[in-house]
């Protein structure tokens, strides 16, 4: 494999007594499109929390782009080049969408909220969110206060949120959790457009959009990484079947 993007190694972090994760270790090639799945409790976002900077490691290493990572907060990683998405919503309700995006790229531009701003900028910031919003393909609901928008809609806008800094990385955490089926097909069908122009790292329970997505998936049990491989090796993985896909 060229270079990982990102690589962890040995890495752990327990709670109490709780290992929820324990000495894993991850490859992500640029471009590539991983999913992480596993059974409820089984580390995922403990994994993502850890790889986005929010959680500290008790022990192991994460190299992105180059250098090491595991001493950054999460706004050195973002600047670094890691975006993410919640699975809690971080949307302004009462602002509509483009508001919402607009807000985004400020902030990922490192630019101030002071009065005294250039038109030039304004401007640019302003096609920045417009293209954002067509990048997940809202630019229709533009004018919509999110509040007003389905959850599905809601959830395609904290994806263009998470790529206002135009990330390297995005670390999406169940990005179809509570959708309709329909809402599920139109987010699968966003990041099949996002996917090889961005790295992705999907946690994600619907084991549909994960076949249907995933270059490869890496399984997780108890905090630990079982098997990493391409989507049909996964499915005829017996040790997978038995702690995991089985239990379907
Ligand atoms: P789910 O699919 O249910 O979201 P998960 O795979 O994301 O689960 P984690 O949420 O990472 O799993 O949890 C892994 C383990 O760590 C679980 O046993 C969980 O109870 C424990 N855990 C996670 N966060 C905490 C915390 N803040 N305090 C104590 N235990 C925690």
């Amino acid at each position: 494999m060229a270079e990982p993007l990102l690589s962890a190694e040995g890495l752990t972090k327990a709670y109490g007594g709780v290992r929820a994760c324990a000495e894993v270790e991850l490859a992500l090639a640029p471009g590539e499109l991983r999913a992480v799945i596993g059974p409820n409790g089984a580390g995922k976002t403990t994994l993502t929390g850890l790889l986005a900077g929010e959680l500290r490691p008790d022990a192991g290493r994460i190299r992105f782009a180059g250098r090491e990572i595991q001493g950054l907060d999460a706004a050195a990683r973002a600047r670094a080049g890691i975006g993410r998405s919640y699975q809690i919503t971080s949307l302004f309700p009462r602002f509509t969408a483009l508001e919402n995006a607009r807000l985004a790229v400020q902030v990922a531009s490192g630019h101030s909220f002071g009065f005294r701003r250039a038109a030039a900028r304004d401007r640019r910031l302003a096609a920045r969110a417009e293209a954002l919003l067509g990048e997940v393909g809202l630019e229709a609901r533009a004018a919509v206060p999110v509040g007003d928008l389905a959850h599905g809609e809601q959830r395609q806008l904290e994806i263009a949120l998470a790529l206002a800094g135009r990330p390297r990385l995005l670390l999406l955490d169940e990005p179809t959790a509570g959708m309709a089926p329909e809402e599920s097909r139109a987010m699968v069908a966003l990041l099949q457009r996002l996917r090889g122009g961005v790295t992705i790292l999907l946690v994600e329970h619907d084991m549909d959009a994960v076949f249907a997505l995933a270059d490869r998936i890496t399984v997780l049990v108890g905090g630990r990484v079982l098997a990493t491989d391409r989507p049909d090796a996964i499915r005829a993985n017996a040790e997978v079947q038995a702690a995991y896909l089985g239990q379907d």
